[in-house]
């Protein structure tokens, strides 16, 4: 795995647990934030309710009761008047409602539904001062706060204990089957504030997606930063480092040929593929003629120069698929891949000839001398080119500046 491969891995870890950490922390904080506010509204919501009823009780009733002789003035009832004054609220805030639920009331509108019966139910079994919940779906979702209507004040009764007892205008208005047999201490419905959620909401669930979005897009720019300061710093100074540090492990830099490790590396290779694919396959080693006393002669620098250039020599004759190696001081093997002897020995006849037939400046005429050997598909790599050295020897003894084939091996 590559370092860019296994940083970007690491960074992509550290964004997907970041981003699903702050999901699950902000889903929940920016709801529960929108459903605090629609709690707090319906809070003081219900809160106006109870003081227009008190308002309606203690400083409307009074005024109006004489007037209630002749006609009901419904303006004298408390749940009249904070359900009236919460309808007019709701021109502005849509879907705010305020009801005064009653299981058997005096003004048919007050009706309680049955989940309404059924919060009623759960005070009259479990007593309790409020309960809050969720009601409806969709768009019409609402959050409820609900209390109970306790009859506690004996004036109630006036009006809804008896029909007898309750003023002829009222029963004009209301008739006399409905809102009577209420008793002292009775549950009899409950005041019930409704606030919308969905809006609150969805604005908490976009807050959410933009928070989401800007943390994404903050990523992707960082892990492109990340990425171009990392190619920068790291993985380009590395790649070249790491270039510089092969260099100086295989090549050798007079004559910039690969070293002697290098060259068994890439014999092994070759010796792979000829035996998969058979293939013919031959070494050439070759040593320069008395180069001693060019450099006793002519100076190290001279020697150097004619090295260099002798190497440049022989590459010039070489395909790509084909390696050079200096082996020691001026000794060098050619590595040839998909070649026969024959091949081989007329290559180093050219190398020969190359080497031979142009001065090397001052210095004048250099010679060197070959040895050839061919694989024979079972030896291995230094047999082979202990069989070239050995006809390298043969050649110098033999009057040098010339090609000697190597001896099979022996069976
Ligand atoms: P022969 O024909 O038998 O090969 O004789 P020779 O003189 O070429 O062989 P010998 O082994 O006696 O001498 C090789 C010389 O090569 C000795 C050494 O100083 C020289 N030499 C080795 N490496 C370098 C190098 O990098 N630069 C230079 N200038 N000389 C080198
Ligand atoms: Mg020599
Ligand atoms: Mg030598």
């Amino acid at each position: 795995m590559s370092l860019r491969l296994k940083f970007n891995l690491v960074l992509v870890i550290v964004f997907v647990l970041g981003s699903v950490g702050a999901a699950i922390y902000y889903d929940r904080y920016l709801e529960e934030y929108a459903l605090d506010n629609v709690r707090q509204n319906s809070q003081v919501l219900m809160a106006t309710a109870i003081a227009v009823r008190g308002y309606t009780s203690d400083n409307i009733k009074p005024h109006l009761d004489p007037l209630n002789v002749e006609t009901f003035l419904p303006e004298t009832v408390p749940a009249f008047s904070a359900t009236e004054v919460v309808r007019r609220l709701r021109d502005r805030y849509v879907g705010y409602d305020y009801k005064e639920a009653v299981i058997d009331p005096t003004n048919p509108r007050d009706r309680a539904s049955d989940w309404e019966a059924r919060i009623i139910e759960q005070f009259r079994n479990q007593g309790g001062t409020e309960v809050t919940g969720f009601h409806g779906e969709g768009m019409a979702r609402t959050l409820y706060v609900a209390r109970p209507i306790k009859v506690t004040n004996p004036a109630c009764l006036a009006c809804h204990s008896t029909p007898q007892a309750a003023p002829p205008s009222m029963l004009k208005v209301y008739g006399a089957s409905n809102g009577f047999g209420w008793k002292l201490g009775d549950v009899i419905g409950i005041q019930l504030v409704q606030v919308p959620v969905f809006y609150p909401l969805e604005k908490a669930r976009q807050t959410f997606y933009s928070f989401m979005l800007s943390l994404l897009v903050i990523f992707a720019v960082m892990f492109l930063a990340m990425n171009v300061a990392l190619s920068g710093f790291v993985i380009g100074p590395m790649a070249r480092l790491n270039r510089k540090l092969e260099d100086l492990a295989t090549k050798d830099f007079l004559t910039d040929l690969v070293n002697r490790r290098r060259f068994f590396e890439q014999l092994e290779t070759a010796m792979t593929e000829a035996r998969v694919k058979k293939l013919g396959l031959s070494v050439v080693m070759l040593d320069l003629d008395f180069f001693k006393r060019i450099n006793d002669t002519y100076g190290h620098d001279s020697g150097d120069m004619v090295l260099k250039n002798a190497a440049l020599r022989v590459r010039e004759l070489l395909r790509s698929s084909d390696c050079a190696a200096r082996f020691g001081g001026e000794e060098f093997v050619l590595l040839l891949r998909e070649t026969r002897i024959d091949a081989a020995a007329a290559l180093a006849e050219a190398a020969r000839a190359k080497i031979a037939d142009a001065p090397f400046g001052d210095v004048g005429t250099v010679s060197a001398s070959f040895g050839v050997a061919e694989w024979d598909h079972k030896e291995d790599g230094h047999a082979m080119i202990t069989r070239a050295d050995k006809a390298l020897y043969v050649a110098k003894e033999t009057g040098r500046n010339k090609v000697v084939r190597a001896e099979p091996p022996a069976a």
